[in-house]
């Protein structure tokens, strides 16, 4: 980055490559990938499976470290989990003897900070994702969905600057992902903690993000870096933008190129 035109970073990755397995067999999962998220901005990653969404990820919350390059984590280029960073997977890993608002409290034991002074924050945070009704639940008593809601609000809880999230809505069905979807955008505008939402949706990333970061198939780099020039809140109408329809042919036309997606029908 140029010296005097430094935004604020939230995230940056310079020359970061992951390689696993042995040396006679490696398996290079990420390679050379350099990326600046900005404090506050909004980014998904999209490619194939395999391409090492689920790496980048891992690195950037310091689960596990780079084979080669630097991450700094709003600066902190230290290799402990950054504190102000909250991970919501596509499983939501909600206890199940645990009600749904102590199970958002539950940050609040791992780091010591008292449940009673931010049980308030939880119950408002349930509402927020439509579960104010369901706090005093249990999770075997929730949809799918509003367990992955759940998880949500429980990540929020100590008011992250960072937010990872790994493919959280994969696991739902099209109807509640639209949903989670909208309800997400506007818990950012109300929040405007750095994201970084990694999906294999092409819609998904785009209806969401500010900035789209295309990998390719094995060896996982970065294809290009897309801006998405929509105005917020997106809501459900951001399907008939030309902008969505236009970055989404893109997309589609780039996984075409790579062998992601084939166009002609397979015969059976
Ligand atoms: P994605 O999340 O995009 O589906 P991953 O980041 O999970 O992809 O994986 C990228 C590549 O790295 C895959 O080929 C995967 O098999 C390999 N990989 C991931 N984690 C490990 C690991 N712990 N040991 C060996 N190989 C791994
Ligand atoms: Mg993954």
């Amino acid at each position: 980055m140029r010296e005097g035109t430094v935004p604020r970073a939230g995230v940056s990755l310079d020359g970061v490559s992951k390689v696993f397995g042995s040396a006679s067999a490696p398996v290079v999962a990420l390679e050379r990938v350099d990326l600046t998220i900005g404090d506050g901005e909004f980014v998904a990653v999209v490619g194939p499976s395999g391409c090492g969404k689920s790496t980048l990820m891992r690195l950037i919350s310091r689960l596990s470290m780079p084979t080669s390059g630097e991450i700094a984590v709003f600066g902190d280029r230290s290799a402990k989990p950054p504190a102000d960073m909250s991970i919501v997977f596509q499983s939501h890993v909600l206890l199940a003897w645990r009600t749904i608002v102590e199970n958002v409290l539950f940050p609040a034991d791992m780091v010591g900070v008292s449940k009673a002074e931010l049980r308030g924050r939880a119950r408002e945070l349930l509402a927020s994702v439509g579960l104010g009704d369901f706090a005093d639940r249990y999770p075997h008593e929730l949809s799918g969905g509003m367990k992955q809601r759940a998880a949500i609000a429980r990540a929020l809880l100590l008011e992250p600057r960072l937010l990872l999230m790994d493919e959280p809505f994969g696991a739902l069905d099209a109807l509640t992902r639209e949903q989670m979807r909208v309800d997400l955008e506007a818990l950012w505008l109300k929040n405007r903690m750095t994201v970084l939402f990694i999906t294999h949706s092409i819609d998904e990333a785009v209806l969401l993000a500010d900035r789209v970061i295309v990998m390719t198939p094995r060896p996982g780099r970065i294809e290009r870096i897309m801006d998405i020039d929509m105005a917020r809140p997106r809501g459900l109408a951001a399907r008939r933008n030309p902008e969505f329809l236009r970055k989404s042919e893109e997309i589609t036309d780039i996984f075409l190129s790579r062998g992601v997606l084939h166009g002609e029908a397979q015969a059976t």
